[in-house]
């Protein structure tokens, strides 16, 4: 059981990041939903896995493009057992056209975001004695597509960091593993839809099962309840010896 654990998800308000909190909370552990935005909703949905799982859960706002809003957030929370680095975006362009705000965009919040709550966390799980990064990399972070350059290059990025972040680590009762998700439809995904469908030409339908699920040889989507499965797998003592390491939940796409 995860009580008395505190985890802290960034990007948390929506998708998988969301669907981990659910899964942390039920597994017993308190957790800090995060996001850019600070609506009543956010605080809402902290309410609800509050009221649902008996654990505490607070949202706390904070944009992860920013170096030190990432710092803010997890100096905030006051206490990081667990750290999910979940928060992403994602633009589809092919690399002459890729507009430089979004590269930048796309590198600060899902990549140097892990870094800096990392950066911050790391001393909180010294001081605790136990320690668990969960970074939320992708199938694209083990391999490649046309038209993602800076999302593949960030995913390929955290790989990295969770691998130095576990080296650095090693000693420790501290692990640091990649979660690598195939397809999941969460809003990321809805919203590439458009702009897949122009730049192959095709209508949402053969966009879902020719683009996005060609390479995931399931056929199905996998879900966000199964991504917080995964994340707190990686929580329990079962786990303890994995660490810089990636776990695919991709039905089958990296074994093609
Ligand atoms: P999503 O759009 O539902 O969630 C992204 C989350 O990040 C949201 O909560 C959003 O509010 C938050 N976010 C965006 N910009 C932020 C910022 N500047 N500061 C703080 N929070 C911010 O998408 P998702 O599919 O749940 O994606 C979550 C993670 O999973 C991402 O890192 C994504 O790359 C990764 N992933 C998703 C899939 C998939 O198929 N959905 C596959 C592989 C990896």
């Amino acid at each position: 059981s995860l009580t008395g654990k505190t985890a802290v998800i960034t990007g948390s308000n929506s998708g998988i990041g969301l669907g981990i909190a659910w899964e942390l909370a039920k597994a017993g552990a308190d957790v800090v939903l995060n996001s850019f935005t600070d609506a009543d909703e956010d605080h809402a949905l902290a309410k609800e896995i509050s009221d649902k799982t008996g654990t505490t859960a607070r949202y706390i706002q904070a944009d992860m493009s920013r170096g030190d809003q990432c710092r803010r957030l997890i100096e905030e929370a006051g206490r990081c057992d667990i750290l999910v680095n979940n928060a992403g975006i994602q633009h589809v362009a092919g690399i002459p056209e890729f507009p430089v705000e979004k590269w930048d965009a796309i590198i600060a919040i899902n990549l140097s975001s892990a870094f800096h709550t990392t950066a911050v966390a790391l001393p909180m799980m010294r001081e605790a004695g136990w320690g668990r990064v969960v970074n939320i990399a992708s199938a694209h972070g083990l391999t490649a597509s046309p038209y993602k350059s800076a999302y593949i290059a960030a995913k390929h990025g955290i790989v990295g960091l969770t691998k130095t972040t576990a080296l650095e680590t090693a000693k420790e009762p501290i692990t640091a593993n990649a979660i690598c998700p195939g397809y999941v439809l969460t809003p990321i995904v809805e919203k590439q839809i458009p702009d897949t469908m122009k730049e192959y030409d095709m209508s949402r339908e053969e966009v879902i099962e020719n683009v996005m699920l060609t390479r995931q040889p399931s056929k199905e989507f996998a879900t966000v309840e199964q991504m917080g499965g995964t994340a707190t797998f990686l929580c329990s003592d079962a786990a303890a010896q994995i660490t810089g390491t990636t776990i695919s939940v991709d039905g089958g796409w990296t074994a093609l």
